[in-house]
């Protein structure tokens, strides 16, 4: 005899599965927007995992015991939790006043030599305890749950030295026992030179292959990082590190084209890389090119807030990318600088806006594709038997208004690994 559910959503007014793609791929091209609808479903769990999904016309009532919580989410669409794939979790301070002076006219460039920017929010978390970088990763996390984010990805890269940057990673890691979004740690410390570092980036870069790498265990730490940019690191630099970071077992992943085309997406496909992030200056032929060296398995993660929130007209042309059978997923890119909204929903909703996706696209992006980025296909990002019972309830009946409702979160309820959080 089967076990009763333990968890049951039923009448839901659309179940988006996010099934019935390539089951060893992320979506791309039309596939992205193929995937299953069901309208009038529902959705069963049985402890930490979907037990079974289809229309009310299916549900086996055999399986309703006395102890099976029953949620009637009429009206309401059901999908999975969101996956948020990139973000700079753990930092200190914010850097609210230097938001103000660029608002008041000053340039970056300005800010940075008066020793702002990223060297600002360095020095904030160089100088704060353990606990103070926990709790504020804790208050980040619980509002990203809060939008519905039920497994996310965070990467050091505000220490720029070794003990720094371990401390990070360690803090990211308690945050993600402490409380039920899963936390998936990438090690970013070539995010920019250090400033001990100034002007000797492969210096750097040599410090972080000696001091760090040999300290980090890859099931632990799965991604290795790199912000291959002028100003960062070249791509030649970039393509030594990534290498050795492969050599240790490391799954690849790297900022790039952010603002120029230097090859570093195609760089980093051809070693394997699992995701390239940003991707506003690739180009569609470079898309092509990317989606060919990746056999289809690099996702490109495009980040829509980034150019909103720097005034900057160039996004990522996500049509295009999309047309050349690249896969994409989108992500906040949450940080201190450049992004610090946990809206996953309005990076969605710009998305549709500002790179052409349409909104089933822009759903899979969030979801299933995010998932793929951050080696978690198997875990989530789908409504489908034997992966964890993370999904969501939504306070609309149609996923076309989710894209529509601007800046609103439609979040009403949601469950991790089966567990309804109040
Ligand atoms: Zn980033």
């Amino acid at each position: 005899m089967p076990q009763p559910y333990s968890l049951l959503f039923c009448h839901a007014a659309q179940v988006l599965t996010l099934a019935g793609g390539p089951p060893d791929k992320p979506l791309a091209g039309t596939d992205l927007a193929d995937w299953r609808i069901i309208e009038h479903g529902y959705v069963a769990c049985q402890g930490e995992a979907i037990a079974a999904v289809g229309p009310m016309s299916e549900l086996d009532a055999g399986r309703i015991g006395p102890d099976t919580r029953i949620v009637d989410v009429s009206g309401r669409v059901l999908m999975p939790g969101l996956v948020e794939c990139h973000t700079h979790l753990v930092f200190g301070g914010n850097r609210a006043d230097e938001f103000q002076r660029k608002l008041q006219g000053e340039s970056y460039l300005d800010i940075l030599a008066a020793g702002g920017g990223i060297l600002s929010t360095v020095r904030k978390t160089r100088a704060a305890s353990d606990e103070e970088l926990l709790q504020s990763a804790l208050h980040h996390l619980e509002g990203f749950r809060r939008y519905g984010v039920t497994t996310l990805e965070a990467k050091s890269g505000y220490g720029l030295d070794a003990a720094t940057e371990l401390r990070l990673l360690q803090v990211a890691q308690e945050a993600g026992r402490r409380q039920p979004v899963r936390v998936v740690s990438t090690f970013l410390g070539a995010h920019v030179p250090g400033p001990e570092y100034k002007g000797r980036p492969a210096d750097y870069l040599d410090m972080l292959l000696a001091e760090v790498l040999p300290e980090l265990n890859p099931t632990e730490v799965p991604f290795v990082d790199i912000f291959c940019e002028e100003g960062a690191f070249s791509v030649d630099d970039s393509r030594r590190y990534l290498q050795r970071a492969r050599e240790l077992g490391f799954g690849l992943k790297i900022h790039a084209e952010q603002l120029h085309e230097l090859g570093g997406c195609q760089m980093a496909a051809e070693l394997g890389a699992i995701s390239v992030d940003h991707c506003d200056y690739l180009s569609a032929e470079g898309a092509a090119q990317v989606a060919a060296a990746g056999q289809g398995r690099t996702v490109a993660v495009l980040l829509p807030l980034v150019p909103l929130y720097l005034r900057q007209e160039k996004y990522a042309p996500g049509r295009q990318f999309i047309e050349a059978g690249l896969p994409v997923a989108l992500s906040t890119d949450f940080n201190p600088g450049s992004c610090p909204s946990k809206n996953l929903w309005l990076a969605l909703q710009v998305a549709c806006l500002k790179m052409g996706l349409t909104p089933r696209e822009a759903l899979a992006a969030v979801t299933l594709n995010a998932a793929w980025a951050i080696g978690q296909q198997a875990n989530c990002g789908s409504l489908e038997p034997g992966k964890r019972a993370d999904l969501l309830v939504l306070s609309v009946p149609d996923y076309r208004e989710l894209p529509y409702w601007l800046g609103e979160n439609p979040v009403a309820q949601v469950v991790i690994g089966g567990q309804l959080e109040e």
